[in-house]
C-alpha cells in the first residue's frame, strides 16, 4: 500500500498521451467505430489517469475531470440546459444531443464556442434565458466517482461551481440586452443540490467545486452571487470536505474576503503561479482550522519546477496555515499542459532534463507533499537541482548578443520616421493601385497533395529539388489564378508551411519542438506548441526565398508573409526564467532581421500577422495597459527600420477590439486586415464613434470559416455598408482570414464575386 501524502491534482489531460480520444471521438463521428468503442477507450483513459496518480501517492485525486469535448459542456448536461433548437425531450442527454450541441448536425449549427479564460482552451458557452427548464440530465459526475471508486479509488469529483457556470453564459437570444444570468441561480441550485446528494450517497467525503471566475474583476453584486450561492448549499454540503478551486491569476482583496468568509467551505484552491499577490494574502489573513490547496507546481507550462524554491516557499505557507492545514497542488488544471515526456522520442536528454509534462508533474507534487511530511526523496531533489542548474549556465539558453539587443531597446519607441498618411502617399506612387484595392489574406487551400509533398520532404522520403519544383509548381498556380481574377495586391499561398508559428519556429534558434506535445484546443482538436527555451535569433532568411520566387513570377505586387512576434509569443511554451515582454523583444528583432531582407528582396508589400494579440490580453484590466505597451512595440520594432515606400501590413484573426482600438492604431501599420464578417456593426461602430483611423483597413468582407460562397450583390451590399463610415481611399476588399481550409471549388468563385464587387463600387464612386 502507497502511503498518500497531503497532495492533489486540479485536473487531467483527457486527449491521452497519443491523443488516443481525439482518435476515437473522430472515427465514432465519421460512423467507423461504435459508441460502445468510443466508451471503452474513454473509460481505458480515466483508469489509468487514476491509477497513475494513486500509484504516485496522490491523496486527492480528481474525477469528472474527463470530457468527450468540454467539462462546460458537462455541465450543461448535468443542468438540462440544452437549447431548445437540439429538439431533446428529457430523460438523460445522449451522444446524439451532447454533440450536436458540440458539433451542430444537419439542421442545426453548433453552440458558441469561446476562450477559457487567457488559455487556448475553448468551452461550449451555455445559452441561457428566463424560461430554461433545468433538470438533472447527466448523471456524468456521479458515473466517474462510481466507476473510480470501483477500481479502488476514492477521488474529489469535480463540479463547475454554479456562479461560474453562469457567469461563463450568455443570454440566449432575444434577451440579449434585458436577461441577468445570475437570476438563475435559484434554479441551478436545486440540481447541484440533487447531484451533491447522490456523490454523498455513493460515499464521497471530498467535492471541489471550480470557480476560476474568482480571479477576474468582479462587482460587488457579482461577489455576494458566491455568498449566496453557497449559504445555500451549505446544509447539503454538511458531512463533505468541500474544496473551492480557483486558477490562472491571484484573487482581489476583496474577492479573497469573499471567498474566505463562503459557508460550508473547508479548503481554498490558490494559484501559486500566476497569482502574484497569493502568498500576501494567504499571509495577511487564514481562516484558522481550513486547508490550503497550495497551486505551486505550474498547469499552464511545460517547465520542470524548481523543487527548492517551491519547498521553500511551501514552508512558508505551511507557518501560516498549520502543519496539518497544508496540500500540494497544480496551479490549475494539467488540461494546459502536454501530457507526458515519455513519448518525447526527439528531444535531447538536456532539454528534457529540463522539462516536465502532466505525468512529470504528478510526481513533483508528491515529490513536494512528501518533502513536507519530512520524507524528501533527496536524489530526487538532487537531481531536479542539477537540471535547473543546467537550465541556468547552458550556453543553449543564453546569447549575450541577443540578450543586449534586446535590453537595448526598453527606453526608446520604435516608430517610422514619417507619418501614415505622407507614407500611403509614397507607397501609392510606386504601387499605383485602384480605389477599393483587392487582396487575401495569405494562405490559399491546402491539397491532400501538397500536405504529402511536405510530410515526404519532412521525412527525406523526396529530395529538396523536387520539394522546391513541386512548391514552385503550387506558387505558380495561386499566382497566375490570382492575376486571372484580378486580385490587386498578391500572395504566394504559404504552400510551405504547415502551421503558421511553426514554421517559424523550425528555423530560429531558440526554440524546441515535441512529437506529442499536444494540448487540447476544442474537442477532438489539439496544438502542439514550439516551445521556446532560449534567446531566439534568426541564423538565416526564412521566407525571401519563396517570397521573391513568388514575386518573379508577377508585375502586381507581391506580399512578403510573416508571423508577428507576439503571435509567436502567445502561440508557444515561453521561457519562464524571463519576462514574456523580453522574449517578446527577442523575437521582434529576428522578424525585424527577416523583414529588412525582405525589402532589399525587391518585395514592397510586407504583412506580419498579429492574429493573436487580443487573445495575450492578461485577465485582469490592471494589466492590460502594460501588456498591449509592450506587445504593440514588439510589433513597431518589426518594421520601424523600412523605407517610406514599403508598405507594412498586419491581419488580425479578432473583430471585437473595440475595446483595445487605440493600441491598434498606435502599432502604425500602413493596412490592416481583420476578421469582421460575422459582426460588421461592431466593428463599424467604432469608426461611427468617431474614432480616427487614417490608415488602411481591410475588414474582412466574408467569412472564409464557412463553404458558403457570397454573391457579388452581397459584397458589394456589405462595402457600401463600410463606406458610409471609412474613407473611401483607406478601404481595401479582402476576404476576412486565410483560405487554408477551403476548397478551389468554393474559393475561386467567391474571390471572383469579390473582385466583381469591388470594380462594380469603383465605376459608382
Ligand atoms: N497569413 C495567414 C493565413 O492566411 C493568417 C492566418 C491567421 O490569421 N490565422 O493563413
Ligand atoms: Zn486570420
Amino acid at each position: 500500500m502507497i502511503q498518500k501524502m497531503a497532495s492533489h491534482i486540479v485536473g487531467y489531460p483527457r486527449m491521452g498521451p497519443k491523443r488516443e480520444l481525439k482518435f476515437a471521438l473522430e472515427s465514432f463521428w465519421d460512423k467507423k467505430s461504435s459508441a460502445e468503442d468510443l466508451q471503452k477507450v474513454a473509460a481505458d483513459l480515466r483508469s489509468s489517469i487514476w491509477k497513475q496518480m494513486s500509484d504516485a501517492g496522490i491523496k486527492y485525486i480528481p474525477s469528472n475531470t474527463f470530457s468527450y469535448y468540454d467539462q462546460v459542456l458537462d455541465a450543461t448536461s448535468m443542468l438540462g440546459a440544452v437549447p431548445p433548437r437540439y429538439g431533446w425531450n428529457g430523460g438523460e442527454i445522449g451522444f446524439d444531443t451532447y454533440f450536436s450541441m458540440a458539433r451542430g448536425n444537419a439542421s442545426v449549427p453548433a453552440m458558441e464556442m469561446t476562450k477559457w479564460f487567457d488559455t487556448n482552451y475553448h468551452f461550449i458557452v451555455p445559452e441561457l434565458g428566463p424560461d430554461v427548464n433545468f433538470s438533472y440530465a447527466s448523471h456524468k459526475a456521479v458515473d466517474e466517482y462510481k466507476e473510480a471508486r470501483a477500481l479502488g479509488v476514492n477521488t474529489v469529483p469535480v463540479l463547475i461551481g454554479p456562479v461560474s457556470y453562469l457567469l461563463l453564459s450568455k443570454p440566449a437570444k432575444g434577451v440579449e440586452k434585458t436577461f441577468s444570468l445570475l437570476s438563475l441561480l435559484p434554479k441551478i441550485l436545486p440540481i447541484y443540490k440533487e447531484v451533491i446528494s447522490e456523490l454523498k450517497a455513493a460515499g464521497a467525503s471530498w467535492i471541489q467545486f471550480d470557480e476560476p471566475t474568482l480571479v477576474l474583476d468582479l462587482d460587488s453584486h457579482k461577489l455576494q452571487a458566491f455568498t449566496a450561492a453557497y449559504d445555500d448549499l451549505e446544509s447539503t454540503l454538511s458531512g463533505l470536505n468541500v474544496l473551492i478551486e480557483t486558477y490562472f491569476a491571484d484573487l482581489t482583496t476583496e474577492a479573497y474576503k469573499t471567498l474566505i468568509g463562503l459557508k460550508g467551505v473547508t479548503a481554498y484552491g490558490l494559484d501559486l503561479v500566476r497569482g502574484a499577490q497569493t502568498l500576501d494574502l494567504v499571509k495577511s489573513n487564514f481562516p484558522k482550522g481550513k486547508y490550503l490547496f497550495a497551486g505551486a507546481v505550474d498547469g499552464r507550462n511545460i517547465w520542470a519546477n524548481d523543487l527548492a524554491a517551491s519547498l521553500s516557499t511551501l514552508k512558508e505557507l505551511e507557518a501560516v496555515v498549520g502543519k496539518e492545514n497544508l496540500v500540494v497542488s497544480t496551479s490549475c488544471s494539467l488540461l494546459h499542459t502536454a501530457v507526458d515526456l515519455v513519448n518525447e522520442t526527439k528531444l535531447d536528454d538536456e532539454i528534457k532534463s529540463w522539462l516536465a509534462f502532466a505525468a512529470q508533474k504528478v510526481v513533483e507534487v508528491n515529490a513536494l507533499a512528501k518533502a513536507l511530511a519530512g520524507q524528501k526523496d533527496e536524489a530526487f531533489f538532487s537531481a531536479n537541482a542539477a537540471a535547473q542548474a543546467s537550465r541556468k549556465s547552458s550556453p543553449r539558453v543564453t546569447n549575450e548578443a541577443v540578450q543586449k539587443a534586446a535590453a537595448a531597446l526598453k527606453g526608446s519607441d520604435h516608430r517610422r520616421a514619417t507619418n501614415v498618411s505622407a507614407r500611403l502617399d509614397a507607397q501609392q506612387k510606386k504601387l499605383n493601385l485602384p480605389i477599393l484595392p483587392t487582396t487575401t489574406i495569405g494562405s490559399f487551400p491546402q491539397t491532400l497533395e501538397l500536405r504529402r509533398v511536405r510530410r515526404e520532404f519532412k521525412a527525406n522520403k523526396i529530395s529538396e529539388d523536387d520539394y522546391i519544383k513541386a512548391i514552385k509548381e503550387e506558387i505558380k498556380k495561386v499566382v497566375d489564378l490570382q492575376e486571372e481574377l484580378d486580385i490587386d495586391v498578391l500572395v504566394h499561398g504559404e504552400p510551405e508551411r504547415n502551421d503558421m508559428v511553426e514554421y517559424f519556429g523550425e528555423q530560429l534558434s531558440g526554440f524546441a519542438f515535441t512529437v506529442n506535445g499536444w494540448v487540447q484546443s476544442y474537442g477532438s482538436r489539439c496544438v502542439k506548441p514550439p516551445i521556446i527555451y532560449g534567446d531566439v535569433s534568426r541564423p538565416k532568411p526564412m521566407t525571401v526565398f519563396w517570397s521573391s520566387t513568388a514575386q518573379s513570377m508577377t508585375a502586381r505586387p507581391m506580399k512578403g508573409m510573416l508571423t508577428g512576434p507576439v503571435t509567436i509569443l502567445n502561440w508557444s511554451f515561453v521561457r519562464n526564467d524571463q519576462p514574456r515582454f523580453e522574449t517578446c523583444y527577442q523575437i521582434a528583432l529576428a522578424i525585424k532581421d527577416e523583414v529588412e531582407d525582405l525589402e532589399k528582396a525587391g518585395i514592397n508589400v510586407i504583412q506580419i500577422d498579429e492574429a493573436a494579440l487580443r487573445e495575450g490580453l492578461p485577465l485582469r484590466k490592471s494589466e492590460h495597459a502594460f501588456y498591449l505597451k509592450w506587445a504593440v512595440h514588439s510589433f513597431r520594432i518589426t518594421n520601424c527600420g523600412v523605407q517610406d515606400t514599403t508598405q507594412i501590413h498586419t491581419h488580425m484573426c479578432y473583430s471585437n477590439f473595440n475595446d483595445i482600438i487605440h493600441s491598434i492604431i498606435d502599432m502604425d501599420a500602413d493596412v490592416i486586415t481583420i476578421e469582421n464578417s460575422r459582426s460588421d456593426e461592431k466593428l463599424l461602430s467604432v469608426f461611427r464613434e468617431g474614432v480616427k483611423y487614417g490608415a488602411g483597413i481591410g475588414p474582412g468582407v466574408y467569412d472564409i470559416h464557412s463553404p458558403r460562397i457570397p454573391s457579388t450583390e452581397e459584397i458589394a451590399d456589405r462595402i457600401n455598408k463600410m463606406l458610409a463610415v471609412l474613407e473611401t481611399n483607406i478601404l481595401w476588399v479582402n476576404p476576412d482570414c486565410g483560405l487554408k481550409t477551403r476548397k478551389y471549388a468554393e474559393v475561386k468563385p467567391a474571390l471572383n464575386n469579390m473582385v466583381a464587387a469591388a470594380k462594380l463600387l469603383r465605376t459608382q464612386l
